[in-house]
Formats: structure tokens, sequence, C-alpha cells
């Protein structure tokens, strides 16, 4: 529908109206609103989540504390300089992400505050970034970065841009991002994340451009339909996403842009947020992060928790405010400023508050199913425990099948190394995204069996394809088969039965068929201190603790320091050391461990 740019700015911010509750927004009007009309609504926000965002800030402490940090981190970015043309490690894709993150919060905060400079610094910004020889094509990703953040500040600050600086900035978009993609792109029928972030980056930037170029934006809109749903299909059927919480924040993220810049622009939100499992994913990412504020760092993830727009925009979509309770910590500890799409948080931030009554049980299939346990949403000292199957034949996966993560006292005591950055490993020739048996990828040692939370045998690699199922037994008990995760003739059965017990933590290993003479070997990486005593261990953390009792065929337990890196290409693990139990099978190769987890 036609819109009349003048009316909204003038709704948005009256002159006269200070912005109570936003402690550094200043209401200073300036120049008026050019003649240009945009035809189709800014991207991604609408007109009442910009005018809505004082009166949201005066009645939410955290919203207001996090818009004003976002404005002073603006502010205090003036001084940098612009970007440039350069690639780290193969790749443009920092600076792509660095020019959304600079681009976005310019374009808030003259949106907000109307400072002049803030206007001047994005239209710099954005000029210099138009002005490069191009978006790196090779690395799609790259490109299609740079084409959402170059959509969503273009369409932001429409208005205020001279007619010249528009045809510049749309003339980079098309030429170095979505005329590429006009009849589709291989990206576009990726299973994984890149199918999200290429297609999503691609129809912004064709919706940013559409009055101009309304030929190529309907090809692009087009193409970009027949393949969006295939990357949806990780998300079924439970919304476990396969490869693990940060990548959950990655392709949920350009996900939730693209339905929201539907939704504006188009009649139709394609149905995305309702592709089986997608909405639940939101609860599942809630679920992923621990009391200690870490998360679940399944596959490719780090153990530090982002703060999403994604996870934002599903809470106020789901009327679910619970789902941000870690993220207002993040807040209150003045995390969080640095994601790229902030200030769409602060945007998108809902309006009830409201305490949280989400159950304190999560279970889920797929790819990588798995189950989570709390003892309490409320409670900073609650127990957690997160354990999965699945295993490495999957993008970005781990040979992690049977791993587990547990948090008591706010902190976290088994935990997962999480990942290693791809280019210290690709630059010392590593094979990183051959998944096969055999490749160099599984000689890494936190992507290896022998580095996770789970049972190894005889020194030797889980296997590459055959991946570990899960049953829920009880709302709080899950059986894992981990037999297809061995290696063919280790075993003929192996499980593991995990029982959350609300006050501790219950773990039974057993293996039918083992070989005479193997050894299996339970381990579990902590940042804790470890003392043994028997077949006990005691952990101590930051005054807290910690005992794990063992009992199990013929054991012997160790400590072992993995802080070193093991060869030359990993990385160290500061103040890490790994329990390790080890024990051999019976005369008629069955072997039993129980491990039981309680405080003190
Ligand atoms: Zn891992």
């Amino acid at each position: 529908m036609p819109f009349n740019r003048r009316e909204v700015l003038a709704a948005m911010l009256p002159a006269t109206a200070p912005l109570a509750g936003c402690g550094s927004m200043q209401a200073v009007v300036e120049s008026p609103p050019t003649e240009q009309v945009q035809a189709h609504p800014p991207l991604l926000a609408s007109e009442s989540d910009w005018s809505s965002l004082a009166d949201r800030c005066k009645a939410d402490p955290d919203l207001d504390r996090f818009t004003a940090a976002l404005l002073a981190r603006a502010r205090s970015d003036i001084a940098l300089p612009s970007l440039e043309h350069t690639l780290e490690d193969g790749r443009l894709l920092g600076v792509s992400r660095e020019f959304i993150r600079r681009s976005l919060q310019w374009a808030f905060a003259y949106r907000v505050t109307r400072e002049r400079v803030f206007l001047d610094r994005a239209r710099q910004e954005m000029l210099a970034v138009a002005a490069f020889s191009d978006w790196h094509p090779d690395h799609y990703l790259d490109l299609a970065e740079m084409t959402t953040g170059m959509a969503i500040s273009y369409s932001w600050l429409f208005n205020d841009l001279s007619d010249y600086d528009r045809a510049a900035l749309r003339t980079a978009m098309v030429d170095k991002g979505i005329a590429r993609a006009r009849k589709g792109h291989i990206t576009f029928r990726s299973t994984n994340n890149w199918n999200q972030v290429c297609i999503g980056g691609m129809v912004l930037g064709a919706l940013a451009v559409e009055d101009d170029e309304p030929a190529l934006a309907a090809d692009l809109l087009a193409a970009a339909h027949q393949g969006v749903f295939i990357g949806l299909k990780a998300y079924r059927p439970d919304g476990v996403y396969p490869e693990g919480p940060d990548y959950w924040s990655y392709g949920s993220s350009y996900t939730v842009l693209l339905a929201a810049a539907l939704r504006g622009n188009k009649d139709s939100d394609w149905g995305l947020l309702d592709a089986p499992g997608f909405k639940r994913s939101a609860e599942f990412y809630a679920h992923a992060i621990g009391p200690s504020g870490k998360y679940f760092n399944f596959a490719d993830s780090n153990e530090g928790q982002e703060l999403p727009c994604a996870i934002v925009y599903l809470a106020r979509e789901l009327d679910q405010p619970a789902l941000l309770t870690a993220k207002r910590q993040m807040i209150r500890d003045r995390q969080g400023l640095s994601d790229r799409f902030a200030p769409l948080s602060v945007l998108w931030w809902p309006t009830k508050t409201g305490g949280n009554t989400a159950p304190t049980s999560f279970s889920g299939q797929g790819a990588q199913p798995l189950a989570i346990w709390r003892s309490s949403w409320s409670d900073p000292n609650a127990w957690w425990f997160a354990i999965k199957a699945g295993g490495a034949a999957h993008s970005h996966a781990h040979m992690d099948a049977g791993s587990f993560v547990l948090d008591l006292d706010g902190l976290r005591w088994a935990k997962d190394l999480g990942m290693q950055d791809y280019s210290s490993l690709e630059s010392r020739g590593i094979d990183l995204w051959n998944m096969k048996p055999g490749s160099s990828r599984w000689r890494v040692f936190r992507l290896s069996a022998e580095a996770h939370n789970t049972l190894t045998l005889d020194g030797q690699a889980h296997s590459a394809r055959g991946m570990a199922t899960l049953r829920m037994v009880a709302e709080r008990e899950a059986l894992i088969d981990l037999t297809p995760a061995l290696l063919p003739g280790q075993v003929t059965r192996a499980t593991r039965r995990a029982r959350f017990l609300d006050d501790a933590v219950q773990l039974d290993d057993e293996l039918l068929g083992a070989r005479p003479g193997s050894t299996v070997r339970w381990a579990m990486a902590t940042e804790a201190e470890v003392r043994l005593e028997g077949t006990t261990a005691f952990l101590t953390q930051k005054g807290k603790r910690l005992t794990v009792q063992f009992e199990g065929n013929v054991i012997q337990l160790d400590v072992l320091d993995i802080s070193a890196p093991r060869r030359d290409f990993d990385q160290p693990n500061p103040n890490v050391r790994q329990l390790v139990v080890s024990g051999k099978p019976r005369a008629d190769g069955s072997w039993k461990l129980a491990a039981r987890f309680s405080r003190g």
C-alpha cells in the first residue's frame, strides 16, 4: 500500500515530545522530510515498533538500559575509520558483519534521536562499502550479509538520503548483490544455515530496491520462495536445530528477518514461521541456556550466549516473554551490544514482561536428538542437565553422541569444549568440511569423541556415519542407544540412560558384546578442581562443590590435564581437565558404569 512517509515521521516523532524513559534519547527534530516518497514501508520494523519505543523503555528497565547502551555505543563508534575491502582467511565475512552492526546502529540512532551526526556516519559507511570492488561472491555468505546491512540501512534512511546517494547504494545492491541471484543461486538449495542466510539477504535486497527494480525483485522473490523451505527442514520435527545453538541464532535470525520483511512489504510471510518445528525451536534455544548463562554448546557452538534478534521476535510472536529470561540477565551484565542486529532486538522487544511459566523439561527428535532438564527457571542455583544423541554425520557436527553438560549453583561443571575457530584449522591444512571417516577434521581434539563427555573404546574415534538415537522413557528419563555411534564390531549394544532427579542426576552406561581385553573410557571435561577418593570424585569450583560417585566393573579414576594443545593445530583449553573412568568388560563382554551427580 502506498505510504506517506511525511505523515508517519510526524506521527513517530512529534517535535515537542521528549522520549520519556529513554535517558539518552533526545527528541531533536531537525530537517523536514524531503519530498520523495518511499512506496513501501521501511523494512523489518513497523511504525508502531518505532513510535512505541519510548513508552516501552519507560515500562521496562531492561529495554531502557539496552537502548541507552546501544545509543552510547553508536556515539562512541563514530570515530572509527571506515571499513575497507580486506579479506581475512579468504573471506570478507567479518567486514560484512561489522558493516551490518555499524550501519544498523547508526541508522537506528538517527531515527531515534534525529542527530545529524548519526545520519552522516551511516551514509559515509554505506557509500564506502558500495564503492568496494565487489562483495566477495566467491563466499556467498559475505555478499548476502553485506546486502542485508545495505538493504536495511538504505530502507531506514531512505527519506534522508539524496537522490544521488540512493542511486549509488541501489546500484551497488543490484550489481554486487542481488542480480547474481535473480533466478536463484546454488545456496538456495542448501540444506543448512547457508540457505537461510543467503535467501534472507537476497530477499531483503530485493525488497529494498523493489520500487526501482520491480522485475528483478519479482524474479528473485519467486526463486527464493522455491528454495526457502529446504533450509527449514532442519527444524523438523521438534525444533532442535542440528547445528547447535550458535547456528540456531544465525540461521533463525535470517529466517525471522525474512518473515518480518515479507510481513511488512507483502501480503504474506509465506508461512515461514509455521514451518514444522520452527516456532518450537525458540523453546529449544531457551532451554539450551543453563543457569550459568552458558549454552549446551554442541556441534560448532561457543559456550557464551548471544542475544539473537530471532529469540526476541519469537518471544513477542509467541507471546512468551519468558523466553527472554536469560537475555535480561545479559543486558544487566552489559552484554549483547555487539550483536549486529541489536537495534532490531530493541524494536521487537515485547511489551509484556511476566514470569517464566515454561516447563522445566525439553526433549526433541531430529538429526541431533536431545533432552534438557532443570529444577527451576527462577532459582539461580538450580540443577540443569542436557544430553544428546545423534553424532558426527551432520553439518557442523562433532563426535559428541551421548555427550552431556551440567550446571549447578550457577556454574558449569561438565562442559563441552566447543568449536575451534575455522581459520586456525584451515590455515594448517585441516580438511575441515570433510565429514567422512578418516577426514583430518576428526583429528582435531575439540571435535573428537575423546574430548566429549561420552564413552569411547580402546582410544578409537566414534563412527563418522552412525547416529545414536534417543528415546524418552519418562519426562525426566532418556535412553540413548549409542551402538550406531561406536565403530562396527566394538560392541553389540551400548546404551546410556540419564535420569534427572531434581537434586541429583543419574547416568547409567551399559555395554554388551565388548571384545575381551578392550578398554572402556568414560570422560567428563570440567574447569573444577577434582580430588579422587576411591570411586568418588569431589569437584570444587568457586567455593561450590559437586560429588560424582561411580559404581561399575573394575574401574580406575584419573584426572587428565587437557589444557595444552594436543597437536600443533589444536587450540589450548585453559584450565580444563578431564575426569576419566577406565574399565574392562567382564568375560561375557558386558560392562556397566553408574555415575551419580550430587551437590556437596
Ligand atoms: Zn563439541
